[in-house]
């Protein structure tokens, strides 16, 4: 792999953490960090898990892709930066450099090769994570809180795994699978579980500013997805019989709907902005990676859906997302990093052109997945991602307030909103 900073003299070369943020001076250095601790994972010692206080941390979530937690040990979900924004990961079992979290004289720090690089505090825990639904479902089962954002995640199942379809980076059907068999967690949410849970998450003051629903891909129904947009129209609905409005903060990720199945969701439900992801966007690549949705729908009509969007919900209101640095993956992907952000970025151009935000995640080859070997790219990629990506929401002036480090936190593109 040629990294950004490979010369062609010499073996290639990767900056490290200090190096990126003298060298990308106006790219946040907390996005930076937050990059790299995804990138790498992280893990906890002795001391910094005694810091877990149940009470107040969130130490368990019901997440789609990730990790749900592990209930002989209270792990952080996530960790605030002092920005403000977040770090969500969770250690991992296939990292082999990975940030350490310790305690050092009473405060949290990350810390690399025993150096303090950054100071950092867990997520706490809003309170409706302990009550239970009226069906005796604890609620931190039904709704994980994101800083300002409720996130419901419906169900846990995608379907394009079904025929070995499964997207590679992803590990959603082995995590929801490993976590009904663990913690009986469910895979399918009750909407009266859902409506339950949203009434006590409101009665926080200022907790929460949006809502957002996700899930695998449902392919049945009369027309392809069908059942998808009747599942979200039942979610959305239960959740919105809270407000008094009839649209309300609120935002799902789902699968690639035609105009048609958009046009029911918005007329049927609170629902104000909508994001599908593309989540690699190279057509060759997406073909190899995320087959079956290639097969069902198709790198081109996946993206034409996702535009035509933008005429129902506006300019601002469409997002696509990313996996970070998954088009480096081999053997198929790119060889060369420069070409990689290259290629990105001009496909996120053309998204943008048309009033499509491109985010992005950071790449974690995790367990479950089929891409669990894989290696990420260099830091610095994750710098100029960020950076690319963030200039051109400026050049055609769309916002991505669906998607800020309050209500999401999981990208460092979004995170530079809050400070240029
Ligand atoms: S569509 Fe792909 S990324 Fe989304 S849940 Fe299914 S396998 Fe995972």
């Amino acid at each position: 792999m040629n990294t950004l900073s490979s010369s062609p003299a010499g073996p290639p070369r990767e900056l490290t953490l200090q190096e990126v943020i003298r060298k990308y001076h106006d790219v946040s250095p907390f996005a930076i960090i937050k990059a790299d601790v995804t990138r790498r994972s992280l893990s906890y010692t002795e001391k910094a898990l005694r810091a877990v206080d149940p009470r107040i941390h969130q130490y368990e979530q019901r997440v789609l892709i990730g990790s749900n937690g592990d209930d002989q040990a209270a792990v952080p979900v996530a960790l605030t930066l002092r920005d403000g924004s977040s770090i969500i990961a969770m250690p991992s079992r296939t990292a082999t450099n990975p940030y350490v979290v310790d305690e050092i004289d009473g405060r949290l720090w990350l810390t690399d090769k025993g150096e303090a690089v950054e100071e950092v505090e867990y997520w706490y825990k809003p309170a409706y994570y302990d009550q239970f639904t009226s069906a005796g479902t604890p609620m931190w089962q039904v709704a994980s809180a994101r800083p300002q954002r409720i996130d419901i995640d419906p169900n846990s199942h995608c379907e394009f795994w079904n025929k070995g379809g499964g997207c590679k980076f992803c590990n959603i059907n082995a995590n929801s699978a490993k976590s009904h068999k663990e913690r009986n967690i469910a895979k399918r949410l009750s909407p009266r579980d859902v409506y339950e849970t949203v009434r006590e998450a409101l009665k926080e003051p200022g907790a929460f500013t949006n809502l957002k629903m996700s899930s695998g891909s449902i392919l049945s129904g009369e027309q392809l997805l069908d059942d998808e947009v009747d599942m979200y129209i039942e979610m959305l609905q239960a959740a919105g019989e809270n407000f008094k409005t009839k649209k309300f903060p609120s935002t799902i990720v789902a699968s690639a709907f035609s105009e048609k199945q958009l046009a029911r969701l918005y007329e049927n439900t609170g629902l104000l902005t909508y994001t599908s992801d593309i989540e690699i966007p190279n057509e060759a690549l997406f073909a190899w990676i995320c087959k079956g949705k290639h097969e069902k729908v198709g790198y081109q009509e996946w993206k034409r859906r996702i535009i035509a969007a933008v005429d129902i919900f506006g300019p601002g209101n469409v997002s696509t997302g990313i996996v970070g640095g998954c088009e480096t993956a081999q053997p198929h992907g790119f060889q060369n990093e420069s070409e990689a952000l290259k290629a990105v970025l001009e496909e996120a151009e053309d998204f943008a052109s048309r009033g499509v935000s491109v985010v992005h995640t950071v790449w974690v080859p995790m367990h479950g997945s089929a891409f669990h070997k894989q290696k990420t790219p260099s830091l610095e990629y994750y710098a100029q991602l960020a950076k690319g990506l963030h200039n051109l929401r400026r050049k055609y002036k769309l916002n991505i307030d669906m998607d800020n480090y309050r209500k999401c936190g999981n990208h460092p593109d979004t995170d530079l909103d809050r400070v240029i």
